[in-house]
């Protein structure tokens, strides 16, 4: 029997050659120094921000190059794929504006022309390959059963061995053809093991895009190539994809630094290229006073679900993750605000010990960058959490659109713009008191002893207060009722003479502020005064007693 025959007999009806695969696999067209990379998820249940992070920095690295970043799923260990897992992902991924240049678009779609894209649509192309190594006795069958195994992995334990199937513990790797096809004829299962060509004791060293230069020993284990079920392993898929889909670049999460030699042996079994690793740290935090990866189990904040239902705008977790993926965008990104995505990102500024995730200073570029919004972009942003998160707030916004933008409008599209919006989700709390419905429900009555001059208000409202005076007219005729009551016009003058008065004319104003927004700080009062409408202030300011 031929080893060709004995490779259709262990991986059966598998409809191509190798070659023929390579061959549909036609060389990409692009660019000298165009990165092709891909993010390559397993549908496991939602995306975590590590995910988020790997690929909006792979479809950066991909795009300022003119090259292509492609949409992989690895769904090859269907034990670990949850239902709907694809179509979070891809949902999950777009809302935060991450675009594919090929890749799957749902379960059944796709685009791009080195598909399908979805692993386990791909399972007769592995096997393929799987087939080519048998037929150089490159690969075996392995007959080893589950309890075989453990036994092994408990026996190499206890002697404090390396783990895995090499050396002695290959049972199978010199199997004779007429063995295998006697087990074969039993019935007995068996899956498709790598004939490692490696020496444990020589090193391989490997250029990493991010850490440099790694000096590894040889990857000797027989990993699984094919498994049970006739899915490849990662490591194997991984393989065969990255070459057929041209990809140049591997940029993925370091967990996977240890099984570099394996992946790179692979490659050079194949005479292919090696592709270009780049491997990020992960993101890490502050816990009980050490460092420790950040877990999908523990951490709120590693769901990108979170940062959306928290009404972080995109943009600012999107700025975030630049400032952790290069030392040096902060700086960039102080002098080039409304530009934030032209920065050109390089693997040598990337951290190689794992970065600190900081809620606070996350949330500090969400206030900052909120305040560089137009009013009418936030109140479409305010509209769009409310109407999923706070429904009545949403109808106050929908009831009164114009007079929400312009509310929203005080202190806004200036020069030194308000900070006091940290998300889409404090948007509502920063400016209740602009509705009557929530000041008069959300609003505690403030308890303003200090200045409190109901005389001054009321003759404030019903004798001086004409909205249709300009700002300085209006602060003018405030300072100017401020003897009457026993107030000091300039402040300069109150501190002087302390005594001789009650307050000065910024007392005033608070006082007026409190009164009808019943908060000590708010922006721009005489803005305030102007939307609430004379009528308003005098209702407010009539129902304000201590
Ligand atoms: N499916 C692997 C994971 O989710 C992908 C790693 C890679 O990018 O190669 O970790």
């Amino acid at each position: 029997m031929t080893k060709t025959e004995y490779a259709n007999i262990l991986l059966p009806n598998v409809k191509h050659t190798k070659e023929e695969y390579e061959n549909m696999y036609k060389d990409r067209n692009l660019k000298e120094g165009a990165i092709v990379t891909r993010f390559a998820p397993s549908p496991t249940g939602f995306v975590h921000i590590g995910g988020l992070f790997t690929s909006f920095i792979a479809t950066r690295f991909a795009h300022q190059t003119g090259g292509i970043c492609l949409l992989r799923i690895e769904d090859t260990d269907t034990k670990r794929t949850v239902e709907n897992g694809i179509e979070e992902i891809i949902r999950d991924l777009k809302d935060y504006g991450i675009t594919f240049d090929e890749g799957a678009i749902s379960e059944t779609e796709e685009i791009g022309e080195y598909g399908p894209y979805i692993q386990s649509k791909r399972k007769d192309i592995y096997q393929a390959f799987a087939k080519y190594l048998i037929e150089r006795d490159l690969a075996y069958p392995c007959f080893m059963t589950e309890e075989e195994q453990e036994t092994i992995r408990k026996k190499q334990e206890n002697v404090k061995a390396r783990i895995g199937i090499y050396g002695q513990f290959a049972k199978f790797r010199n199997i004779t053809m007429d063995e295998a096809l006697e087990r074969i004829s039993k019935g007995e299962k068996y899956i498709i093991r790598f004939k490692s060509p490696g020496n444990f004791e020589n090193k391989v060293i490997i250029e990493d895009a991010v850490r440099g230069k790694l000096s590894f020993p040889e990857n000797d284990l027989d990993i699984v190539l094919i498994k049970k079920d006739g899915l490849p392993t990662y490591h194997f898929a991984h393989l065969v994809d990255d070459h057929l889909m041209k990809v140049t670049h591997i940029i993925r999460s370091d967990e996977w630094l240890s099984s570099l030699p394996i992946h790179v042996q692979l490659f050079d079994t194949f005479g292919y290229k090696r592709p270009i690793y780049a491997h990020l740290s992960p993101l890490t935090k502050k816990d009980e006073g050490g460092i420790r990866k950040l877990s999908k189990r523990k951490d709120k904040e590693a769901a990108v679900s979170y940062y959306h239902e928290a009404g972080i705008p995109k943009e600012a977790v999107k700025i975030y993750i630049m400032t952790t993926a290069n030392s040096n965008y902060e700086e960039w990104y102080e002098k080039n605000k409304e530009n934030w995505l032209d920065f050109t990102l390089s693997f040598d500024k990337v951290s190689t010990s794992g970065s600190l995730f900081d809620l606070d200073k996350l949330t500090n570029i969400s206030k900052n960058f909120i305040s560089t919004m137009k009013a009418s972009e936030l109140y479409e942003e305010a509209l769009n959490y409310s109407q999923e998160f706070d429904k009545e707030f949403y109808d106050l916004l929908t009831k009164y659109k114009d007079y929400s933008i312009n509310v929203l409008n005080i202190e806004r599209e200036v020069e030194r713009p308000r900070k006091d919006i940290e998300n889409y989700a404090s948007v509502r709390k920063e400016i209740s008191y602009m509705y009557d419905e929530l000041f008069n429900k959300d609003e505690t009555p403030y308890e303003y002893k200090d200045f409190y001059n109901k005389d001054l208000l009321t003759y404030y409202i019903n004798n001086v207060y004409d909205e249709s005076d300009d700002k300085q007219t209006w602060f003018n005729k405030i300072k100017e009722i401020c003897p009457r009551f026993g107030f000091a016009s300039e402040t300069k003058e109150y501190k002087q003479n302390p005594d001789n008065y009650k307050g000065s004319v910024s007392h005033v104003c608070e006082l007026i502020r409190v009164a009808v927004t019943h908060r000590k700080e708010t922006p721009d009062l005489y803005e305030i005064l102007k939307l609430l409408g004379k009528d308003r202030i005098k209702e407010r300011i009539e129902k304000f007693n201590i």
